[in-house]
């Protein structure tokens, strides 16, 4: 197979780098691309370190005998009006980031051989639930009610995160009033107090997939901003993903900065029991007094910075209470018609055994000839008006479901490409199973697929850097949520953390934890001024 060609960044070389950076960000995601953005804009220059070939980390598109693919983008919610979400698009990309609305049936879910959906407006959504579980009113509206409730609670969690330890206490008895009872509680307890009905719980919990767990191991508080982060809609960026990284580039170029592919930070250098600078993989050393990692927990505290440090620090407890989120497949599939020809939606199919979704969980990672606990199926091709401009006359559907890293731990150190006849044979069968799905959804597609193939845990850790092909970085657990530690400050002056396991996960959860980072860094007197050209007058 042959690697790619859509790259964006500037391919990393020594000689490249300027002199005296105010900061280096390490991973160019939305986590690291909004901090280094929102710096820059203060005036830092930033250099943004990228191991992987392009720039964007989950928001990197690819291409491969003349298709496009996405891999961690299929959706994202709250861009349709001049949200707060959307302000901050429009303020990183200049205004150059489009979003294409999706058909307003944004979610379908097959629930055994049931089928449910969710329709985009807050008003839609309700009726249309409601139309679908007449008698289940009152406890859709009682829904409806809790979602509203966690907003405030939602930014709450989210300054917490900027505070001082000492600032924290202080405001402790404010914040506990406007957290909600039900924010850190889990999801199926919160909803199985509203109603018996279990269809209408697992409509409820059809995205589950957009966080990765399951409804009896997931936070309310998570399940409820996804599922308020899609009740307008969902939106596709005009262009495909990797536009998303394209867009925001110029910003961090503008005060001097760059955004460094094929540039893996080996190790974060402490001296004096501070951040002194990264030691690139090829034994560049490149100075800073502070760096920030958009890498991951796991990154950052296992592989990053020396064992001594993570120990000095206390770090070796903490990193004990969170774990990984789900290792996934992915199948990337390309015909030779257009999403129109071929009837192709703008609505996401999540597809389910049947509507215990924890219990579907647990067989599957009991027994890998069990159904996938959930089979995701997006067509980026369609949704994207820009699509057929770029590559005529051809369509793209992307599939993804989980798959216990364990199943591949085995091809660890092996070389993307080159893991041999037992892998290649593992990829084929559960490909082949994963396609089954889409026949049987859309059996108009038989016979009509040019050209598919499927990425493992494997190529997630190859390409996106990660360690046990997370979906999502770490586990959305109540428990996680607990962990104070896990917000931009470190106890390591000089180390700063941003992405999705400092927030949520989600483009947009990674997103408000660069502004969270940015601000945790600059303090308010610096970031009101920047919020303010962002929001306008809003605060
Ligand atoms: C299959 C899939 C589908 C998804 N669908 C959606 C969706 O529809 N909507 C949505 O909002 N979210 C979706 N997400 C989630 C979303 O993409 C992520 O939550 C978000 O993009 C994470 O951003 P981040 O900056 O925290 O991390 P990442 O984007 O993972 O960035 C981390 C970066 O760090 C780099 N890195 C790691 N180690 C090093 C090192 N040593 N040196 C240099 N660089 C390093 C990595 O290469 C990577 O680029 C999806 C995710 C996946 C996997």
């Amino acid at each position: 197979m042959k690697p790619s060609t859509l790259r964006i960044g500037y391919r990393y070389r020594p000689k490249r780098l300027a002199a005296g950076y105010d900061a280096i960000v390490i991973g160019s995601g939305m986590g690291g691309l909004t901090t280094a953005a929102l710096l820059s804009e203060l005036g830092w220059r930033v250099c943004v370190l990228e191991q992987h070939y392009t720039a964007g980390g989950y928001t990197h598109s690819y291409e491969r005998n003349g298709y496009e693919w996405d891999v961690g983008v299929h959706y994202i919610g709250d861009v349709g009006a001049p949200t707060r979400t959307r302000k901050m698009f429009d303020f990183l990309s200049a205004g150059a980031l489009q979003w294409a609305p999706m058909d307003a049936e944004y979610d379908r879910f097959y629930v055994g051989d049931k089928t449910f959906n969710a329709i985009a407006g807050k008003q839609n959504f309700r009726d249309n639930l409601v139309r679908q579980f007449p008698e289940e009113e009152a406890a859709i509206d009682r829904y409806m009610v809790l979602l509203g409730q966690i907003s405030g609670g939602l930014s709450a969690h989210a300054m917490d995160k900027v505070l001082k330890p000492w600032q924290q206490k202080i405001v402790a008895p404010f914040m506990r009033f406007r957290k909600p009872r039900h924010l850190y509680r889990n999801t199926y307890k919160v909803l199985s107090e509203l109603t018996e009905n279990q269809d209408l719980i697992a409509t409820l919990c059809g995205q589950w997939g957009d966080m990765g767990l399951p409804p009896k191991q997931s936070s309310f508080m998570v399940h409820a901003m996804i599922a308020r982060h899609y009740l307008y809609g969902g939106f596709y960026p005009v262009g495909g993903s990797w536009k998303i990284a394209d867009s925001i580039i110029p910003m961090i170029q503008k005060s001097g900065g760059e955004v460094f592919t094929y540039a893996r930070v080996a190790e974060i250098i402490i001296s004096d029991s501070k951040v002194a600078g990264v030691e690139m993989a090829d034994g560049h050393i490149i100075e800073c007094d502070r760096v920030i990692s958009s890498a991951g927990v796991a990154n950052t505290f296992r592989d990053l910075l020396p064992e001594e440090t993570v120990c000095e620090f206390g770090y070796q407890q903490d990193l004990a209470r969170v774990g990984p989120s789900f290792a996934h497949l992915g199948v990337y599939i390309g015909l030779q018609q257009s999403a129109e020809e071929l009837g192709l939606p703008k609505t996401n199919f999540w597809i389910y055994p049947g509507n215990d979704y924890d219990a579907a969980v647990e067989e599957f990672v009991a027994n890998p000839g069990a159904e996938f606990p959930v089979v995701y199926i997006s067509f980026p091709s369609a949704k994207d008006p820009d699509y057929e401009n770029r590559h005529p006359g051809t369509a793209t559907i992307e599939i993804v479901a989980p798959a216990p890293y364990e199943w591949f731990e085995s091809w660890e150190d092996s070389t993307w490409g080159k893991r041999g006849e037992e892998y290649e044979k593992l990829k084929a069968s559960l490909g082949e199973r994963l396609m089954e799905h889409l026949y049987r959804r859309l059996p108009q597609l038989r016979g009509k697929v040019d050209y598919y193939e499927v990425s493992t845990p494997q190529s997630t850790n190859w390409f996106s850097g990660y360690q046990r092909g997370e979906l999502y970085g770490l586990e959305h657990t109540t428990e996680r949520l607990h962990q104070d530690w896990l917000g931009p400050r470190t106890r390591i002056p000089g180390l700063w953390l941003t992405g999705q396991d400092t927030l949520t996960c989600g483009v947009t959860g990674a997103m408000m934890a660069g502004m969270l980072t940015t601000m945790a860094m600059v303090g308010m007197r610096k970031m009101g001024p920047l919020m303010k050209k962002i929001y306008g007058g809003e605060p």
